[in-house]
């Protein structure tokens, strides 16, 4: 998210707490070790590095049945570790993911992705963002309550996994369907929670309880061809181009849901712009038209408020003397949460409009659920927020992109991305070049966590 905000931040605190420093150094030694293993899909190996955080819970006296290795890929295994608690509540369900995506060495400036490098108040390496700095914090956290002695209310299970960058053998959604038992829960707490500073200073703090869903067709226009120096009107090519066109000016209508109306109304108060305005006129229910038609002209608003759909590849004719046979363009599309495939297969139908172009679905879409909002995680979020982080607003929001969280909202377990790790606005490097985690945000974001699932923990 990119947001020029100006005023308003000097209410709000530079620093926030962090651990006590043996705890600073055990979670560094984990993210250092988990960066170290390679778990990258072409030649990475994502149960080495579920084996090597075992190691620790077993050698802090974790009973061996709640320590798991499961999954049904040699190289895509995943750790599934229980802490147990009075049983008082369900439990609670920790997730972060292991593998990360590909990174070439060369591709990067200085330093080598697959080696942990702290340089100028960051953390680098490939991970260090999206998501094994989550990923350390959780055995950090877990193995410092164990240190404590402190019992939780619910058990805690923490859900480190496989192939949700590649989406090959992605371990959330095997757990779900194999070992539900291992990971059921009342509600789940992910990554995906943008938190953003400008300039060091916290501007808001995500709960991503809701996301897009990827969706993609084929359309598909078809002719019988012939000789290019007899041409007709009835080219396959300009079908396609008439349905494209028909597509490029096909909106779909606009709908909130509860997080995207709650998005809108406190951005309103936030963000400083001039949009700022239409923002509060689109959290008003019903939403203002004008205003509506105004934020859908920026694609961020704009992906925020409806479903899209949009032409990325083409491909088609065979020969340039011949009319062509076949031609088609890859569409993919975005889903608002409710929305379904035959709803937009429909729309994008009706909008071209022509019986010579067909409309297939190429992949199969998993639409999720809104998280509901619930007081029983909204509550303790916004305490330990006021605790560490005085003044910084608590944001509910809705990502464009998707995340494992899809798997578990479908399987009926609330899933929340919400990690407290604070990012400069447009700074975040997640699956590029040079991805790293600011020193002091890793930290914070490690007594967060470690606080907020105390919270979470206490049964109601
Ligand atoms: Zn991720």
């Amino acid at each position: 998210m990119r947001y020029v905000l100006t005023g308003l931040l000097i209410a709000v605190a530079a620093l926030g707490a962090v651990p006590p420093e043996s705890w600073q150094k055990r979670a560094r030694a984990l993210f250092q070790q988990l960066i170290e293993i390679n778990t990258q899909d072409s030649n990475g190996n994502v149960t080495a590095a579920a084996e090597a955080m075992a190691a620790h819970f077993r050698a802090a006296g974790f009973p061996a049945q709640d320590v798991v290795i499961a999954g049904n890929v040699a190289r895509r295994k995943n750790l599934v570790v229980r802490y147990r608690g009075t049983g008082r509540a369900r439990p609670v369900l920790l997730l972060a993911h292991l593998d990360v995506v590909e990174a070439r060495r060369s591709d990067w400036s200085t330093f080598d992705p697959f080696k942990f490098t702290e340089s100028e108040g960051q953390f680098y390496g490939r991970g260090t963002s999206d998501d094994k700095s989550m990923a350390a914090i959780w055995v950090a956290t877990l193995l410092r309550y164990q240190a404590e002695g402190y019992r939780p209310e619910r058990d805690l299970i923490l859900a480190l996994t496989a192939g949700e960058e590649s989406g090959v053998d992605n371990g959330v959604e095997w757990l779900v369907r194999n070992r539900r038992d291992l990971i059921d829960a009342e509600f789940c707490i992910n990554e995906g929670g943008d938190a953003v500073m400008r300039q060091g200073r916290k501007v808001f703090l995500g709960v991503q309880a809701a996301e897009k869903t990827f969706l993609t067709f084929d359309v598909i226009a078809k002719n019988a061809g012939g000789h290019s120096s007899l041409p007709s009107k009835d080219n396959a090519i300009y079908h396609l181009a008439d349905a494209l066109g028909k597509i490029r000016s096909l909106d779909f209508p606009a709908r909130l849901t509860d997080v995207t109306q709650g998005f809108f109304e406190k951005m309103s108060v936030i963000d400083k712009r001039p949009e700022a305005a239409d923002m509060a006129l689109v959290s008003r229910t019903p939403p203002d038209p004008a205003a509506v038609e105004r934020m859908s002209k920026v694609p961020f608003f704009n992906a925020q408020l409806r479903t899209t759909c949009v032409a990325t590849m083409i491909t088609g004719g065979h020969a340039e003397n011949a009319l062509p046979q076949s031609v088609s363009a890859t569409v993919n599309c975005r889903m608002l949460p409710g929305d379904t495939a035959g709803n937009v297969q429909g729309t994008l139908e009706r909008a071209i409009n022509d019986p010579e172009v067909t409309v297939k679905v190429r992949t199969s879409a998993l639409s999720a659920p809104v998280a509901k909002l619930q007081e029983a995680v909204m509550g303790p979020v916004r305490m330990t927020v006021e605790e560490l982080f005085p003044g910084v607003p608590v944001v509910p929001t809705m990502s464009t992109g998707a995340t494992d969280g899809k798997y578990l909202r479908n399987a009926g377990i609330p899933t929340y991305g919400v990690d407290g790790l604070f990012f400069e606005e447009g700074e975040n490097r997640a699956h590029g070049r040079d991805e790293r985690v600011p020193v002091q945000s890793f930290y914070e974001s490690q007594e967060f966590l470690y606080r907020l699932v105390k919270r979470l923990a206490a049964a109601k």
